[in-house]
């Protein structure tokens, strides 16, 4: 069996081109949607990010501004950097570009993010909300998985799903969704016993560790459902995903390629976030 390939860079496309619409709805009652982008220092893969970020919101209507502080700047800087923004009306969501030099907590930075601006879904409140299957904006990886499966037509209520990897960024949010979409979930992290026993018995294994090509072709349940959320370089400057692409597509029934799969959801649902806080502020939800 070859895998079916989840496109990603299709489905990230027509998730832009359907927000696209509410972005020229919005800006024609008089609202731009806004999005401020905050990055400390000068990491070069946190400013490639960032660079995609601001390009894809102009790509679909939406102000972006990007808000450099340096590399040596103090904790209070950057939160009062962030109180301007929370009140700053032209700005509908905030992003914390992560990681943050070592001088700042970044628990304390990203709860300092007003609840209705944090398109990445990361503040504590939020993650609560998304507990009960209610959060306005879901963190935007695991979100662009779940719709990823949903646009793929993979029946995720009554599967059985295996999340490998529990970060509050991937992992662990994705476990609850796929919980909240009618999923069994288990989850996975380096502590597991017998990985392979268990990735074996996945309908939807999803995969976000961030070792390259770790996950074989036998680690996988013929037919099964494989997303890739890793993102590897290899010494010889290629991208790999955690699953071994070329092994894993002959007896998986779908499988997401690295890159072009998992990575341009991420900024698609970052977009929609964005746009749906514009959209409450102006239905007086926030
Ligand atoms: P973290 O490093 O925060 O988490 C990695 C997880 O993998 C941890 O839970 C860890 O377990 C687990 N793990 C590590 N080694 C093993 C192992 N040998 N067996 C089983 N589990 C293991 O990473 P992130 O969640 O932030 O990111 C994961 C990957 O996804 C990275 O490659 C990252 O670049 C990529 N990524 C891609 C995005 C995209 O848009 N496509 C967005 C975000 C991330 P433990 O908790 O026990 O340490």
């Amino acid at each position: 069996m070859t895998a079916t390939l989840i496109d990603g860079v299709a489905a990230a496309r027509d998730v832009r081109e359907e927000w696209r619409g509410r972005v020229a709805a919005l800006t024609a009652a008089g609202t731009t949607p806004g999005l401020a982008v905050v990055i400390v220092g000068d990491n070069p893969a946190s400013r490639v990010y960032v660079r995609n970020k601001a390009r894809a919101c102009g790509e679909i209507g939406i102000r972006s501004e990007v808000h450099e502080l340096p590399g040596d700047a103090p904790p209070a800087e950057l939160l009062a950097r962030i109180d301007a923004l929370n009140r700053d009306p032209a700005v509908h969501g905030i992003l914390v570009q992560l990681p943050l030099p070592p001088q700042h907590d970044t628990e304390r930075v990203l709860e300092a993010i007003a609840v209705d601006k944090d398109v990445d879904g990361f503040h504590p409140f939020n993650q609560g909300l998304l507990i009960e299957g209610r959060c306005p904006m879901p963190p935007c990886t695991p979100a662009g998985v779940m719709v990823l499966l949903a646009r793929a037509g993979i029946a995720v209520s009554g599967a059985s799903a295996v999340v490998v990897g529990r970060s509050h960024i991937v992992g662990k949010p994705l476990a609850l969704m796929l919980i909240n979409a009618g999923a069994t979930v288990t989850v996975c992290h380096s502590r597991t016993r017998g990985l392979a026993a268990h990735t074996a018995a996945a309908d939807i294994l999803v995969v976000a560790i961030g070792r390259p090509r770790m996950i074989v072709a036998d680690m996988v349940k013929p037919g099964a459902a494989v997303i890739d959320v890793g993102i590897n370089r290899l010494p010889d400057g290629k991208l790999a995903g955690d699953v071994d692409f070329d092994g894993v597509r002959e007896r998986a029934g779908h499988i997401t390629p690295v890159p072009g799969g998992v990575g341009p959801m991420t900024i698609a649902m970052l977009l929609a976030n964005t746009v749906h806080a514009a959209e409450r502020r102006v239905g007086g939800r926030s």
